[in-house]
């Protein structure tokens, strides 16, 4: 047994259980963070909103099924999600993740193709159910720029990791810009200029599940 990390290329059903372990365990470590984002420009609870959803899942991942695939999985998020998570972040996550499930339907293994189809599908989700467009400072900001990256990558013919890694690297790069902006969406937007100067919370939590998937390329055997 190698104490290094290997990359692992096919991202199957064992990569989605990864990387909503990984995503509990960072969404637990960055509670606080995303409280006080969401603090300075909403009501304070994403970090709490998004930790109990993640948590509320881990259980269930004990009892998959030997047959159960990437889909079924993130399906399985999803409405964890939707059950548990209230406010703005319950609903729109669980649809992205229902979403991101119909789009992976049926694959065993995905590649950087069915990557950029997953995301895209989570993003379109996101939109159908919310509204926000670019630069509206919602975690639309962090998801648009990932997919925009993730395609280029794919197209450039990336692996799936790299893939995965350009879309993360895009969603902190946009979490970070929608500090300068005006919120157009969500309890933000009833603060108008006093937003400025601050991060979306929303876009932070997007920019962490995104890195936690590239984290769960990264297999320790
Ligand atoms: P609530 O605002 O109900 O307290 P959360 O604090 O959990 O819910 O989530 C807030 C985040 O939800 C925001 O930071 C923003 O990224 C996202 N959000 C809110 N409204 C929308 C919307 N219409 N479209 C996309 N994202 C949104
Ligand atoms: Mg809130």
């Amino acid at each position: 047994m190698s104490p290094d990390a290997r990359t692992n290329s096919d991202l199957d059903t064992a990569w989605t259980v990864r990387w909503i372990r990984r995503s509990a365990e960072v969404l637990a470590a960055e509670r606080a963070a995303l409280n006080t984002l969401d603090r300075d420009i909403g009501d304070g609870d994403h970090g709490e909103n998004m930790d109990r959803g993640f948590q509320a899942v881990l259980p269930k991942l004990d009892g998959l099924a030997d047959d159960a695939t990437p889909s079924t999985v993130l399906k399985l998020l999803a409405t964890t999600l939707i059950s548990t998570v209230g406010g703005a972040a319950g609903p729109l996550y669980g649809t992205a993740f229902l979403k991101a499930a119909g789009a992976t339907a049926a694959v065993g293994t995905l590649d950087g193709m069915a990557l950029v189809a997953l995301l895209t599908a989570a993003r379109d989700g996101i939109v159908l159910r919310g509204k926000a467009g670019a630069g509206d400072k919602t975690m639309i900001d962090a998801w648009s720029p990932a997919v925009d990256a993730a395609q280029a990558a794919q197209s450039a013919g990336g692996s799936a990791p790299a893939v995965l890694t350009a879309a993360a690297d895009a969603a902190a790069r946009g979490a970070q810009d929608t500090e300068p902006l005006v919120a157009r969406k969500g309890r933000a937007s009833y603060l108008g200029e006093r937003a400025i100067g601050h991060r979306d919370p929303g876009a932070q939590s997007t920019a962490l599940l995104l890195r936690a998937a590239v984290d769960a390329t990264r297999v320790t055997e």
